[in-house]
């Protein structure tokens, strides 16, 4: 198939588990378009760095977060699948993006933030300079299509805005503007089971539905979400009045529910429990059920593939070195336009 132009890049951190969150919110998204157009995927393991104290895991993550996109249905021969700290080309963009980075505006980033709240004891500069690296990554490819979740949307922003300044300062158009992409729909946030916040990788592992949980932990975890006393009436208990398409006002965790459901039940399914809520007769144990079980079907099979996969080391180091080739063939090529437009260009 003829590949369309555009380029497209993305990354996970290799920081725990993958979860639904990073399946719907990315890797899905990966799959969908690595046979359309010509695709860069990495597992950001320099990212990793700004928050990981203790590095002694993150071969086995990397690994696991390699073989799990490929559960997943990521073929590493149709895209460019590789380890960010293979390709050192990513570092020397970085710099060179670093030129164009204000301090000021970095230390406004919500993100960053929200990491100095959690590590007080550790606000290091690669923490403040994570959307330099990412903008990095994505430029290095000179990509404009980068499918993410609705958390990483301010970040591909500040992409854009290092691409636009590095064209102005040096005056040549080297880098294309990036946009999250998640094929004309909104950006997906796929919500904790706690009725509040995103699934994530390692905030509450209770309410999160990683890939690599076994059945037992998947029924477990459903049959503990939040829900509220049932129908209008709970929504107006929590008071959030929150709907869904087509549905009445609903509580924060009774939405969760039923977001989740949509994403792995059938239409006929999503809509029997809709009616029920509207009819005020639901019964959020049978919801559960169906939910579980549906997750269950989802789960096993990547879970299983995905152990299949780790265990294998000679495929694992050969996924990683055809993909890093790929990528620094690609960097290579960005960085001499980007050292020619700034003048670094003296032999
Ligand atoms: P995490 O936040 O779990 O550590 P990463 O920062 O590695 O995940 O993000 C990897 C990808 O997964 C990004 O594209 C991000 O937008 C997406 N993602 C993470 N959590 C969610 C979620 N709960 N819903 C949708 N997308 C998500």
């Amino acid at each position: 198939m003829e590949k369309k132009t555009d380029i497209v890049m993305s990354g996970i951190r290799p920081t725990g588990f993958l979860h639904l969150g990073n399946y719907f919110g990315a890797v899905r998204n990966y799959v969908r378009m690595q046979d359309a157009y010509t695709c860069y995927f990495m597992v950001a393991d320099l990212h990793a760095l700004t928050t990981l104290n203790e590095t002694r895991e993150l071969k086995t993550h990397v690994r696991r977060v390699m073989a799990e996109n490929i559960a997943c249905g990521l073929d590493p021969d149709k895209v460019a699948f590789y380890c960010q700290s293979h390709v050192p080309e990513t570092a020397e963009l970085y710099l060179f993006f670093n030129m164009i980075a204000y301090k000021g505006e970095l230390e406004k980033t919500p993100t960053f933030k929200d990491k100095v709240r959690l590590q007080p004891n550790n606000v290091n500069m690669g923490l403040l300079t994570y959307p330099v690296l990412q903008a990095a990554d994505i430029l290095l490819h000179r990509a404009t299509l980068v499918p993410v979740g609705k958390d990483q949307e301010q970040h591909l922003e500040i992409a854009r805005d290092y691409a636009q300044r590095f064209n102005q300062r040096y005056g040549r158009d080297v880098f294309p503007e990036p946009y999250a992409f998640n094929f004309g729909e909104a950006l997906a946030k796929v919500p904790s089971l706690d009725g509040a916040g995103k699934m994530s990788k390692s905030e509450n592992q209770m309410a999160t539905l990683y890939l690599a949980d076994s059945d037992e932990a998947i029924r477990k975890k459903i049959s503990k979400a939040k829900t509220d006393s049932g129908g209008l009436a709970g929504a107006a208990v929590a008071g959030k009045a929150e709907s869904l398409p087509g549905l009445p006002p609903m509580s924060d965790a009774v939405s969760n529910l039923f977001q989740l459901l949509r994403l792995v039940a059938s239409e006929d399914m999503v809509q029997k429990f809709a009616a029920d809520y509207a009819a005020g007769t639901i019964r959020y144990g049978d919801l559960k059920k169906e939910l579980a079980e549906g997750m269950v079907r989802f789960i096993a099979p990547i879970r299983e593939r995905a152990t299949e996969i780790q265990n294998d080391d000679v495929y694992l180091r050969r996924v990683m070195e055809q993909g890093a080739a790929k990528a620094r063939a690609s960097a290579r090529v960005t960085i001499e336009l980007a050292k020619d437009a700034i003048g670094l260009n003296y032999i």
